[in-house]
């Protein structure tokens, strides 16, 4: 069987360094708030090129403190418009949501599967504050004409860099290209903890202060609370093992790379539309998707060759039952066909040479 991606495999390359840095925070004594949580956020804000690092929960946790603590610095308020790709994974729109703000579902490009710069403009109203740029499946989505609208309408750039660790935007990373940016570290993401965790990076020091107290009780000072904030850090251990896939992750996007690669240069099925081909530099490539009418047979078709393959996602956020009567009679046709289309094959650093090989026959064979 060729998994979809094997976790244990994952942490299987790293095994000494991850068992080194786990058991040196056991001895140590000290489990939150500590040196390694410092270690990992300075390491990971220079690698992505900003000021600040805030370590916190998770993902979706780092999202929703960028959106809180820009209401609670008065540069946004309740009720105002956040644009947010309509084929997201439903985290991004709950960050927006959690916060009492709109949530302004955008139709993404079907070739790039990335929220279309061309139907931005005419979303835009005047409560319209800002932009959630998610670079969905690892692709980098932003463009210069999204910073170009941002600047002439006043939005606040915010990035979900959860799927897209290591992209790269003309040699600036992900999560450096807008105010701030929030970032995943699910075990499954391309720079995954062993168990939950999230970070927020940003060059603005007011912001970056908020949401540091945010996500400790509201608290900068012990016993002193500024804010209403919750419990939502990262912890020492899974800051330590960051610290220690940080310094892999390159080298783990290059085998993600050649994965891909062999993906573009193989898959010749006229049933099945890949995405758009991106330079490296632009797509560290969390998933591969590809695009089928007849998708779930391939889904089928695939498990019945032994490969193991997603969909990302099956429900888009506007239809799910949470958000019923939200966006009442909003139709979004590219969003609802890729969520029908969609189907993710395995891709990660430890897929063998004869597996991605395995796959590419298998694909072309469907249908045959
Ligand atoms: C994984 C993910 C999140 C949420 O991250 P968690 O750490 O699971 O909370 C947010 N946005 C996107 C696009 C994601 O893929």
């Amino acid at each position: 069987m060729i998994p979809f991606l094997s976790l244990k495999d994952v942490t299987a390359r790293y095994a000494d360094e991850i068992h080194e840095a786990v058991n040196r925070v056991v001895d140590s004594g000290w489990y939150l708030q500590g040196a390694e949580n410092e270690r990992f956020e300075a390491h990971y804000a220079e690698y992505v090129g900003t000021e600040y690092c805030i370590g916190c929960g998770n993902g979706l946790d780092a999202l929703i403190w960028i959106y809180r603590a820009y209401i609670e610095s008065g540069i946004m308020q309740k009720g105002d418009e956040v644009i947010v790709p309509a084929n997201t994974y439903i985290a991004s729109v709950l960050a927006i949501t959690e916060n009492g703000l709109k949530a302004v579902l955008v139709e993404p490009d079907p070739e790039t599967l990335e929220l279309d710069e061309n139907r931005i403009e005419e979303a835009i109203t005047a409560q319209t504050k800002s932009i959630l740029l998610v670079h969905l499946y690892g692709r980098c989505a932003y463009t210069e004409k999204i910073g170009e609208l941002c600047a002439k309408y006043h939005l606040h750039l915010v990035e979900d860099n959860a799927q897209a660790h290591g992209c790269r935007y003309n040699g600036k990373r992900t999560g450096s290209l807008g105010e701030a940016a929030g970032h995943s570290f699910y075990p499954g993401k391309n720079l995954g903890a062993l168990g939950d965790g999230g970070a927020v990076t940003t060059d603005n020091k007011e912001l970056a202060d908020c949401i540091r107290a945010l996500a400790n009780y509201g608290s900068q000072k012990k016993y002193v609370n500024q804010y209403r904030g919750r419990n939502s850090r990262l912890d020492e251990i899974q800051a330590a093992v960051l610290d220690v896939k940080l310094r892999h992750l390159d080298e783990d996007n290059s085998l993600r790379q050649k994965v891909a690669k062999c993906y573009y240069e193989g898959i010749k099925n006229p049933m099945i539309q890949l995405p758009t081909q991106l330079p490296d530099e632009n797509n560290v490539y969390h998933l591969f998707p590809v695009l089928c009418e007849r998708r779930e047979e391939l889904q089928r078709y695939l498990a019945q060759h032994d490969i193991q393959t997603l969909i990302h996602y099956p429900i888009p956020p506007h239809l799910q039952e949470c958000y019923a009567g939200e966006w009442e009679g909003l139709s979004l046709p590219i969003t609802e066909r890729l969520a029908k289309q969609e189907l993710s094959l395995p891709i990660g650093s430890c897929l063998k040479n004869e597996e991605m090989e395995k796959v590419v026959s298998a694909v072309n064979e469907f249908g045959a």
